[in-house]
């Protein structure tokens, strides 16, 4: 399978390639050629399959002649080693809980199976490579846990000093060994900047070999088809169900699409925004208007202009028609967010952590007669503390699954918002 750029469909690059550049040249995203229908066949035993077999028939098309049968396989139970249950939240509304895994949200997918194929990848090269991420918080996490003791690689977080979680601080910096962490003294697009000024810097790159992990990469992207499949191994192949999906970057919910392209039956899809909402406005009107980030309680979800966005172009070859008839918009502020975490725990007993309140919220206000659903749960209420605390007006039990990580000690390297002071540390390791 050849993949090519959303810029240029005459580029034709291999999978091992794509991940190794993360992004073309030319500044699209990296797309399959075709998108085979490999689930539909193992529908009728879907019940029986795991999810790592289920991951291996739905990506060897795309990662065939790079990766080995049998490394593909042990690269997908290694992603999948913990539980993701499909649990019950009140009549026809079940909650996708991708909230188990080492840093509890659903990035660990994507960042796991990142990891061990670009580990892979390295096996035999002399020279190790640096994985750059700037992060708002969780997907620092996800990285640095997914990469943590990996031969060859070394990742180097930045994250703004004082704007992420207690909790989230420590998965990043708590780890030490190939994972440093550098607390910047500014915003999350002060550390975005640095890491897109290190990418184009020549005198760097020849001195370094640099990645990068952030969504975009198809190694992240794909494997996120997998779990759309949980439902059906709980309810069967008769099941439709319509999926919402708590959307940022649009990563998770374009993956969605391609797993209902690759033959599950979904029924069709909610993408839920905050006050972010450039996709919903878009999908009401058909005009793409991105306008400021605006800080808010959901704060993985700030993002203004999406980069999957042009994938849900390619899925749809830009039709704008298809594109509705199968994706729903819906955006929720932070005050209607918070009333939906409070409610959801008095009516159902369950606590939603900001963006997957606005999931669960989207799928109940979508639905219509004789409809059920499933939204994703993409992060845990623990990542989120502060902000439930001041929703509910008491102090939320930190779980015991959370002592490993908040006993870790901090480890961060302090720096200026200073594009020569990243560059001379860079220069130095
Ligand atoms: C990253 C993230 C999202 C948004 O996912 P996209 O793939 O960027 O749309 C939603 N919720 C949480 C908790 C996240 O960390």
């Amino acid at each position: 399978m050849k993949f090519y750029s959303t810029n240029d469909t005459s580029i034709g690059t291999s999978f091992k390639q794509a991940v190794i550049e993360s992004l073309p040249k030319d500044n699209g995203l990296y797309f399959p050629e075709e998108i085979p229908v490999s689930l539909s066949g193992l529908l009728s035993e879907i019940t029986s399959l795991s999810l790592p077999e289920i991951g291996f028939q739905l990506l060897k098309p795309y990662c065939g002649q790079d990766i080995p049968d049998d490394k593909l396989r042990e690269i997908l139970e290694e992603t999948f080693c913990f539980d993701i249950p499909l649990v019950k939240v009140q009549e026809g509304v079940h909650s996708l809980e991708l909230t188990h895994g080492p840093t509890f949200a659903f990035k660990d997918v994507g960042a796991r199976f990142l990891a061990r194929c670009l580990s892979f990848f390295q096996e035999g090269e002399d020279e190790e490579v640096t994985i750059l991420v700037a992060t708002s918080g969780d997907t620092g996490g996800a990285v640095a846990d997914g990469f943590f003791d990996i031969p060859g690689i070394n990742v180097v977080v930045l994250y703004p000093s004082g704007k992420v979680s207690p909790l989230q601080e420590l998965q990043i910096a708590g780890l030490g060994k190939n994972i440093t962490a550098l607390e910047v003294d500014g915003n999350f697009d002060d550390c975005q900047k640095m890491v897109k000024s290190a990418f184009l810097d020549d005198e760097l790159r020849n001195r370094k070999k640099l990645s990068s992990a952030n969504s975009i990469n198809i190694a992240r992207w794909l494997p996120q088809a997998i779990y759309y499949a949980v439902p059906f191994q709980n309810f069967g192949q008769d099941y439709q169900p319509v999926i919402s999906v708590p959307s940022g970057n649009y990563g998770n919910v374009t993956a969605g699409i391609l797993a209902k392209k690759s033959g599950l039956p979904i029924k069709r899809f909610i993408a839920g925004s905050n006050a972010n909402d450039v996709v919903p406005r878009y999908l009401r009107t058909q005009e793409f208007d991105p306008k400021p980030t605006i800080p808010t309680i959901s704060n993985a979800m700030d993002v203004s202009l999406p980069s999957n966005y042009v994938r849900l172009h390619a899925l749809y070859g830009k039709n704008f028609q298809e594109i509705t008839a199968e994706i729903e918009g819906y955006a929720m502020s932070d005050a209607g967010t918070r009333s939906v975490i409070i409610d959801c725990l008095a009516q159902s007993n369950y606590l939603l952590d900001p963006h997957s309140a606005i999931g669960f919220q989207s799928l109940v206000d979508g639905l219509k007669e004789n409809e059920s659903g499933v939204f994703l749960s993409t992060a845990h209420p623990c990542k989120f503390k502060e902000v439930i605390d001041e929703a509910l007006g008491k102090e939320m039990e930190m779980p015991d699954f959370t002592d490993s990580v908040l006993t870790r000690k901090k480890r961060s390297i302090q720096i200026k918002n200073d594009y020569d002071e990243f560059k001379s540390f860079l220069m130095s390791t």
